[in-house]
């Protein structure tokens, strides 16, 4: 019998060193410094106080947890990491300084699986020590969630890649060494099989930014996500990762981390919320009472500790998932906790916000900011209704059409089936004039 929901006392002691460091030492971060300086590798902060508190995270073997030992990690597997994420959740900072940062992650997985020894040393190294960061290209303006739409090619020119082609919603390019840029190789064939994926150090030339977009909210023209033209961009043959056609292997193997972590921070954002609703409950009194004494602010607080409590259940229950058969296999899984995971965080930050009256939606407290990541978490790597339909392909290929024009579960034929195999219960009710 091996269903257990406890956690082991060593890791949980490593899981409660992490809770204090990130209160007391990284959400200063997230306090002092503009988020962008997040992936900004030429801002100070990176060569002074961020090395410091990564040692320390090193010292207590937790640095880059998601990388297996060949990579130089602890090979923690996916559930550990999910404890570990709902703890980072909570702060900006906190992927930064623990080496699991998107989209670093998922690109250093690629280069891990598919690069040469060469571009290991020349891009996986310093990714992985954090001296630089990376980009995913991928989205294109016209169609993100359509790749049927995609546009941007690469053609082969003697022993090099021309990339021709635009790109929307390039995080982070404008501070990367290189990005991982997805373009049509094969025009003849559907793109799922048509498409390659290849390494582009950002000094190539041909590389323009039109525009670095950011969310809403932010200065326009002030963004990380950025609208990409790449003009004649040339690669030579090998940084076409894992040969051509294999976009969409890659893609896959990427992604799905990249979801599943962001569920896993989102458990802790879930958790910060219901932490300032309860506080602000027990602290405010309106006509008389305290508010936690208000049935509908009571129901505030059962629903959302109900919805996290089933989240975080679900978001620990696809990463052993994974852990036991695999990403691939999960999918329906992952998926599932994609969807939930806006949906839960617009609707617990919402009332967060709401019990806080007009101090909750001010620029004083953080909860407006936390409730935007709702829709923005519903859309990157892809849109709710996405996923949705990927959960109902997996459930429904367990299931069977009926085989007569009457459901399975139509009841006169059952009970006709059910009487058939006991005749002699239905001696006995002829008997006793039953039937
Ligand atoms: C913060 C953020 C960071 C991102 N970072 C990156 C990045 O680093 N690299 C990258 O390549 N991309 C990135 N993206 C882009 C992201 O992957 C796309 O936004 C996403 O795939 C959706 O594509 P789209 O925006 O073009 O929306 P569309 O494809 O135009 O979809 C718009 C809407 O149409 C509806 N819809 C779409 N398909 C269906 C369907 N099958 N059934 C029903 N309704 C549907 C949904 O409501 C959907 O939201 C990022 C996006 C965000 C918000």
């Amino acid at each position: 019998m091996a269903w257990d929901f406890a956690t082991e006392p060593e890791f949980q002691a490593k899981l409660d060193w992490v809770r204090e460091f990130v209160s007391d030492e990284v959400e200063a971060l997230d306090l002092s410094l503009h988020h962008h300086v997040v992936y900004d590798k030429s801002h100070p902060v990176h060569s002074t106080v961020l090395p410091r508190l990564q040692e320390q995270v090193k010292a207590q073997g937790l640095w880059a947890c998601h990388l297996g030992p060949d990579l130089g990690g602890l090979g923690y597997g996916q559930l550990k990491l999910a404890l570990l994420n709902e703890i980072l959740g909570r702060s900006t900072w906190g992927p930064m300084t623990f080496g699991t940062q998107a989209p670093d992650t998922g690109n250093a997985e690629i280069l891990a699986h598919y690069g040469t020894a060469e571009q290991k040393k020349k891009y996986l190294e310093p990714l992985l020590n954090n001296e630089i960061v990376s980009c995913f290209s991928m989205t294109e303006p016209q169609g993100g969630a359509d790749p049927g739409v995609f546009a941007c090619s690469a053609v082969q020119d003697g022993d090099e890649w021309v990339i021709n082609g635009e790109k929307w919603f390039s995080s982070n390019l404008r501070f990367a060494a290189f990005a991982i840029v997805m373009a049509i190789t094969d025009p003849d064939v559907p793109i799922y099989q048509g498409a390659s994926m290849f390494l582009v150090p950002t000094d190539t030339p041909g590389i323009e930014i039109i525009r670095n977009v950011g969310l809403g909210g932010e200065d326009l023209g002030d963004g990380t996500h950025a609208y990409v033209r790449y003009n004649n961009v040339r690669v030579p043959m090998e940084n076409v990762l894992g040969g051509p056609g294999q976009a969409f292997v890659i893609a896959q193997t990427r992604l799905g981390g990249g979801r599943i972590h962001h569920a896993m921070r989102a458990v802790g954002m879930c958790q910060r919320a219901i932490d300032m609703l309860c506080e602000r409950a027990l602290s405010r009194h309106t006509q008389g009472s305290v508010l936690a004494s208000k049935q509908m602010v009571q129901e505030y607080v059962a629903d959302s500790w109900i919805e996290l409590h089933q989240f975080r259940l679900m978001v620990l229950h696809a990463a052993w998932t994974i852990d036991q058969v695999g990403g691939h296999k999960a999918r329906k899984e992952v998926a599932a906790v994609k969807v939930m995971t806006a949906k839960v965080l617009k609707d617990i930050v919402f009332r967060a916000m709401h019990v806080h009256g007009s101090l909750g939606v001010s620029n004083e407290m953080p909860l407006i900011g936390m409730w935007t990541m709702a829709p923005v978490f519903g859309i990157a790597d892809g849109p709710t209704e996405v996923h949705k339909v990927t959960v109902a392909r997996q459930v429904l290929k367990t299931y069977k059409p009926a085989e007569t024009m009457w459901p399975s579960a139509h009841l006169p034929g059952r009970i006709a089936a059910a009487r058939a195999r006991f005749p002699e219960l239905l001696e006995h009710h002829i008997a006793n004039n039953e039937v």
